[in-house]
């Protein structure tokens, strides 16, 4: 196969990054000014000046276009926002701080017009993270890999390119829980990498904390993955077996006298019993929340301000 994008969208969030937006929009110009593009800047309710800048791109450029959330609404729901406002037949997600280099998209375009769906930037090396991140981050790809059965590559982002088909059928999944990158790999059509070196952050600090990185992770598994749900239950077996094999235990122990001792084991039990019954009750929990949070059935985010861009139609 050897097709031709008609519009490239390329689609990047940004929250507090005033001092990348120029240096952002430049290089995709210069990376893709061969190409027919716009580039969808996803404000998510910075409080700096990284709104006015974005305006300032898109009255110099119409080919920049700007999409404002009314407040902070997190990394992955501004993704989405822009992904919905995006007309390409060709897409193309990355973040905004320049870490994902614009550079990139021309050999991963390569691969679309050979005829691949879905083609993701996979990290070969990182600069400027700390030793944790990466260590954390490998751990969390390799268990979510275990437990979801999902092919998602260790190393991989949201940097991705998407056919439009690929795209529209990603838009369709509904939940408010998003995944972003597992979600394109569910999808299926033809998917490859493309290695590259993932670029210290132009300006400014990162946005995700380790809180903000384990409830993502948390996130990640719940929307993929009953398998927690079950070993709540096995935990549950297993300890009832054990609880019935100490009932003939403790009546030998009363005939031969010993039970008083048995004190400290009694409450060692207890304590135990209590907190697994906490940690099967609060993972329980976590899927009823996320249940609630889906039956609300709330927008994902809401759009303060549009400029250079109309509002989709469904
Ligand atoms: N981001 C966002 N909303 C948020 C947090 C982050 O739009 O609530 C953007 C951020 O501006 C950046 C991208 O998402 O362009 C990735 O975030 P960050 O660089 O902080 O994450 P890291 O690369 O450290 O994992
Ligand atoms: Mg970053």
């Amino acid at each position: 196969m050897n097709r031709e994008p008609e519009l490239l969208s390329v689609v990047a969030p940004m929250y507090e990054e005033e001092d990348t937006v120029d240096p952002f929009t430049e290089r995709v110009a210069s990376a893709l000014g061969h190409l027919n593009y716009e580039l969808i800047l996803v404000n998510d309710g910075s409080k700096d000046g990284t709104r006015d800048a974005m305006a300032r791109a898109a009255e110099r450029d119409p080919r920049v276009k700007v999409v404002s959330l009314a407040r902070n609404f997190g990394h992955q729901p501004a993704l989405t926002a822009g992904l919905e406002h995006a007309r390409g037949d060709v897409i193309v997600m990355l973040d905004g701080d320049l870490q994902d280099p614009p550079e990139v998209i021309p050999q991963m375009l390569a691969k679309w017009r050979d005829g691949i769906d879905v083609v993701y930037a996979v990290r070969e090396q990182r600069l400027g993270e700390t030793a944790f991140k990466r260590v954390t981050a490998k751990g969390f790809y390799r268990t979510f890999r275990r437990l979801t059965g999902l092919n998602l590559a260790v190393e991989s982002g949201d940097f991705r390119l998407m056919d439009r088909r690929a795209l529209d059928a990603l838009l369709a999944m509904p939940e408010r829980n998003r995944f972003l990158r597992g979600m394109t790999v569910w999808i299926g059509f033809s998917q490859i990498a493309v290695p590259f070196v993932r670029q210290e952050r132009h300006a400014g600090v990162t946005k995700y904390p380790l809180r903000k990185m384990l409830r993502f992770s948390f996130d990640a598994i719940t929307s993929f993955s009953s398998r927690p749900l079950q070993w709540a239950t096995f935990l549950g077996f297993f300890f009832s077996i054990v609880a019935f094999l100490a009932i003939p235990l403790t009546v030998v122990a009363r005939y031969a006298n010993i039970f008083e001792r048995g004190v400290p084991t009694t409450i060692i039990i207890v304590l135990l019993l209590g907190g697994i019954q906490l940690i099967t009750l609060g993972i329980i929990g976590e899927y009823i929340g996320r249940i609630y949070e889906e039956v609300k059935h709330r927008p994902l985010y809401v759009v303060g301000e549009r400029i250079n861009v109309e509002e989709p139609s469904p």
